[in-house]
């Protein structure tokens, strides 16, 4: 039975995540979106202690409400947590428990470290097939050679800290997807550079960085999974399926994101009318309903459907149960749902959510990447039909 009861500890830490969200976020929220390349120090240290405590992270309905919370503060701010960030959730799918052990320890002591995942290429996004970086072995290693664009965390994982990159390269571009296998790049390893810094529309605290492999050795063991995965087998598409299963992990924790930056918007919309002494009345049959207490309605109604969908997905993820098909509804339906509220918050607003005096206009221009990375809305929907009709990927395009 589905259960999204949470325990008081829980609900403190959530409520705590609130509380940093408002009286740490908020307040520089604006300043790191107008200095994109700068880095929130004293926040990142914050953080790091936090979480090092045993804090913010973690697995769950919980950690996900905190999240969710974070963000409603600030998503870019959020996206520059130190941590294993993407990279560690694909090493917790993919690797053995030697290798979790090996490459996720250091999140857990010294300086503040990041963990990326590079997957997507100039020539490669949503066709994660496309992928041309190459893994060749060597004797006792690897050699990695080729670009990785929009990698999140990128710079603070190679350039800022002692922290690490999934790269997914191809160790027989003629295998397709069966040829696609995981390796960790540890920070410093000669042949990886980053390359440049995105200028962005939103989550301007966020680093993306292009990130450049140029014959970089890396040790063999540094090749994820069990000998049979890292085996190259054309039927069993090993590696392609645990770059599913990282997303499987992932996209779940993108609706909680997009969740907290349409709340912090429908919060705004709200309490700005209230100030106006303007109402929603609930209780209230439709036909009688002004038109803002309809359109506000309709937020709601979609931020809670979101949410429960995003709620449904994690709960599987925490009980280890297959949840690709809840995974993806859950970042499609968030993902458009924070595009929409957004919208409709500036122009409930006019003038005020436009105006850079408020976050609204942030907030707008923060929720569009939550119906792009880890998937887009598109590609989202589309591998949701392809799990309720039972179509395979060549049947529905
Ligand atoms: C800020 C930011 C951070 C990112 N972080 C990371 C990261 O950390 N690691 C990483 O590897 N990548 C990252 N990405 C890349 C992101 O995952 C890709 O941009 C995304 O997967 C889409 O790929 P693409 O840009 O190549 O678009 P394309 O695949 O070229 O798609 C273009 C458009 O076509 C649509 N489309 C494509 N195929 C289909 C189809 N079959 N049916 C219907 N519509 C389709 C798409 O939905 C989209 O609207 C990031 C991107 C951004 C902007």
């Amino acid at each position: 039975m589905i259960d999204f009861e949470l325990t008081p500890e829980d609900e403190a830490s959530i409520q705590a995540a609130h509380k940093v969200a408002e009286e740490m976020l908020r307040p520089i929220a604006r300043y790191y979106d107008e200095n994109e390349h700068e880095s929130p120090q004293d926040l990142i240290n914050t953080m790091w202690e936090t979480q090092r405590a045993g804090g913010l992270l973690g697995l769950g309905i919980a950690a996900a409400l905190r999240i969710e919370e974070t963000c409603w503060g600030d998503a870019g701010l959020m996206l520059c947590n130190p941590g294993s960030g993407l990279g560690g959730a694909a090493i917790l799918t993919s690797g053995t428990r030697e290798q979790q052990e090996r490459f996720l320890k250091r999140f857990s002591e010294g300086n503040p470290k990041w963990g990326a995942m590079a997957m997507t290429e100039p020539g490669c996004g949503s066709d994660t097939a496309a992928i041309s970086t190459t893994a060749v072995q060597d004797g006792d290693y690897w050699v990695l050679n080729g670009e990785k664009i929009f990698v999140t965390g990128g710079k603070r994982a190679v350039d800022e800290s002692d922290g690490l990159v999934v790269v997914w390269a191809t160790v027989d571009k003629s295998a397709g997807r069966a040829g696609m296998k995981p390796f960790v790049v540890e920070a410093g390893t000669p042949g990886m550079r980053v390359e440049k810094v995105e200028n962005k529309l939103g989550i301007r605290a966020s680093d993306t960085a292009t990130i450049i492999f140029d014959d970089c050795r890396i040790p063999y063991e540094n090749i994820l999974g069990s000998p049979e995965v890292r085996q190259l087998d054309k039927t069993q598409t090993a590696g392609f399926k645990r770059a599913m299963a990282t997303f499987d992990a992932t996209r779940p924790i993108i609706a909680a994101m997009a969740l907290g930056v349409g709340r912090a918007s429908l919060d705004f919309v709200k309490e700005t009318l209230e100030g106006e002494g303007i109402e929603i009345n609930y209780n209230t049959p439709r036909h009688k309903l002004t038109a803002i207490e309809r359109d506000i309605m309709d937020m709601e109604a979609n931020y809670k459907a979101a949410k429960m969908l995003m709620l449904r997905a994690v709960w599987m993820m925490s009980q280890l149960q297959p949840n690709s098909l809840q995974a993806s509804m859950a970042k499609a339906k968030a993902g458009l749902v924070v595009t929409k509220i957004t919208q409709k918050a500036i122009e409930l607003m006019g003038p005020l959510g436009y105006s850079r005096k408020y976050l609204l206009e942030k907030w707008m221009r923060d929720a569009k990447i939550n119906d792009i990375f880890e998937g887009t809305g598109q590609i989202n929907m589309l591998v949701a039909a392809r799990r309720i009709l039972d179509y395979s990927r060549d049947q529905l395009k």
